[in-house]
């Protein structure tokens, strides 16, 4: 173990985002217990990485879908919500290490296919906050383990409504025309695009879809979790 580790987890001790319990530094804000019960996203659509509900996809079918493919690493459940809401809330950019581990063997793949990273803007607001947008530290991170450039390459045009009190569609509308590229992108090449979670995939699919009107293409996405779209239909 680290010596300086080891003094500072006497003087100042850190805590499990999830259960709690103490954790060594060199544990990273998540304990070992926890780390092992994170619930993969598995047998997901292939596209999007959507729940198949009897042989559909419910965020695909009848959808235009403009990422080529999204992966969602998690499923959005109690742990997954107390390491972002750990993150983002209690302003601990250095998490943003620990999030993008957990992402970069299910990112490989794409990561070595796309020549640059960029994340979901945040509104200036949100960013100012909080003081950082949690989705581009988590894709500096995952650009920086994947030896590819981290790029910002869309800015948001203006605060529209909030996507959180939205029903499914009224998502896909609000984030129309919301996303613009910035000025000085660079030269399009195949990109990866990153948030921290997957609901309904109308905000990916909107910047992608900005992506790829500027050339940028193909455009992947990968979020770090996936919420259940069920239970926001009320
Ligand atoms: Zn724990
Ligand atoms: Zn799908």
């Amino acid at each position: 173990m680290n010596p300086l580790n080891a003094i500072l987890d006497i003087v100042s001790p850190s805590w499990c985002v999830s259960c709690r319990r103490p954790v060594r530094r060199e544990e990273k804000h998540l304990c070992a217990e926890c780390l092992a019960k994170i619930n993969y996203v598995t047998d997901a659509c292939p596209v999007c990485s959507g729940e198949i509900v009897s042989g559909e996809c419910e965020i695909c079918s009848g959808r235009h879908i403009y990422f080529d493919k999204n992966i969602s690493v998690a499923e959005y459940d109690d742990l997954i919500k107390a390491l972002i809401a750990g993150y983002k809330f209690g302003a601990r950019k250095r998490m943003a290490s620990l999030i993008a581990a957990l992402c970069f063997e299910r990112a490989a793949d794409v990561l070595e296919n796309a020549l640059c990273v960029t994340a979901v803007p945040s509104s200036g607001r949100k960013k100012w906050k909080r003081g950082f947008n949690q989705s581009e530290e988590i894709a500096k991170e995952l650009a920086r383990m994947g030896n590819r450039p981290y790029l910002n390459l869309l800015k948001e045009k203006e605060s529209g409504r909030k996507q959180k009190s939205l029903g499914f569609t009224e998502r896909f509308l609000n984030v129309l025309d919301k996303y613009e590229l910035k000025k000085n992108a660079i030269q399009p090449c195949p990109v990866l695009i990153v948030d921290d979670v997957f609901t309904t995939g109308a905000t990916l699919n909107e910047c992608a879809r900005v992506l790829k009107a500027g050339g940028f293409n193909p455009v992947f996405s990968l979020t770090v979790a996936r919420a259940g779209i069920k239970r926001l239909e009320k």
